[in-house]
């Protein structure tokens, strides 16, 4: 099923997955996303390992939840220093494995990436893999990412918006955005993206923080701003496991009510391969997803 079909007013809840690294991990990863499967969330997204390194499993993952639990699949796909050959061979296989959503994502740069010449690399930004897939023929239904915080290499957030701008027209169908920890921060963004005239959904992705040493690689990753209330959370939970995790699900369970609570109906969550964390959080918004 296309994700295009599946926007409407019914709130939902969906999820993020990741591939193993390695082929020891496989059968690990396979089952932790076959529970969260069962949970039968409205879809599932499969990251795509920084370089393409994991991607033949990106695809396995995502064929397996598709065939064997019947959730709709979206498989990332980046294209930072590939060649448009093997994006081309990547596409083909997505085509063949029967995906029907993809993530059209440049990718992050990583330190062995930098002082290359990135003149001559094939794809610059995510814009360009968009107009690759349109150009291969590959009948996607594509999503992109967008940054209510702005990306952080945007020099200004009127800069990332208008080149938002250009990607949605490129042929998005929905955007996803990078993680935040205060909902003001995406209101803020939706009222100016849409003055922009960018008018795909618009999936807010949430992070439930389970443990304390993931605070610093959010943050790190995404740039994202810590809350006061967030912050005092992490100083006096974050020592005892057990309470941080329950701690950072509330936190995450509010963010998302207060996300029904003004007009989103999907909201991604940053699942990150486990099933409870996403079951309990489906569980506490068990009557407000009816
Ligand atoms: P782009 O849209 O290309 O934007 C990157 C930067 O370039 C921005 O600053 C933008 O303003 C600027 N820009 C865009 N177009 C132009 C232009 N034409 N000219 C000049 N500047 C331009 N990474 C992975 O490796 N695997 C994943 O599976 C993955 N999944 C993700 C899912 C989500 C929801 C999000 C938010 C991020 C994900 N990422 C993933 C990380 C992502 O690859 C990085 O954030 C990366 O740095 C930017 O990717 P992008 O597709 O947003 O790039």
């Amino acid at each position: 099923m296309k994700l295009s079909e599946l926007f409407s007013d019914k709130l939902s809840l969906s999820f993020e997955v990741f591939p193993p690294k390695t082929d020891m991990a496989f059968d690990s990863v396979k089952h932790a996303t076959e529970e969260i499967a069962k949970l039968k969330p409205a879809f599932m997204s499969v990251t795509y390992g920084a370089g393409g390194g994991t991607s033949k499993y990106t695809l396995e993952i995502a064929k397996n939840i598709k065939q064997r639990y019947g959730v709709p699949t979206l498989a990332h796909l980046t294209c930072v220093s590939s060649t448009k050959e093997t994006v081309r061979e990547k596409i083909a296989q997505m085509q063949e494995a029967g995906i029907e959503n993809v993530m059209a994502l440049r990718g992050d740069l990583t330190p062995e990436m930098e002082g290359l010449d990135r003149s001559k690399w094939d794809y610059k930004h995510a814009i360009d893999l968009i107009y690759d897939i349109k150009e291969s023929g590959a009948d996607f239904c594509i999503g992109g990412a967008c940054y209510p915080e702005i990306h952080p290499e945007s020099h200004n957030q009127a800069e990332d918006i208008k080149y938002l701008k250009e990607k949605v027209d490129a042929g998005l169908s929905f955007l996803t955005t990078q993680m935040f920890f205060d909902n003001n921060l995406l209101y803020n963004f939706l009222y100016k993206i849409r003055e922009a005239g960018i008018t795909v959904p618009v999936i807010p992705g949430i992070m439930p923080i389970t443990n304390a040493n993931q605070v610093e690689r959010a943050v790190k990753l995404s740039g994202s701003f810590m809350p006061q209330r967030f912050k005092s959370l992490v100083d006096k939970f974050g020592s005892s496991p057990d309470a941080m995790k329950q701690a950072g699900i509330a936190y995450a369970t509010d963010q998302i009510i207060d996300l029904f609570a003004n007009g989103i109906t999907n909201v991604h969550v940053y699942s990150m391969n486990k099933p409870d964390v996403a079951e309990k959080i489906q569980s506490n918004l068990s009557d407000i997803l009816g």
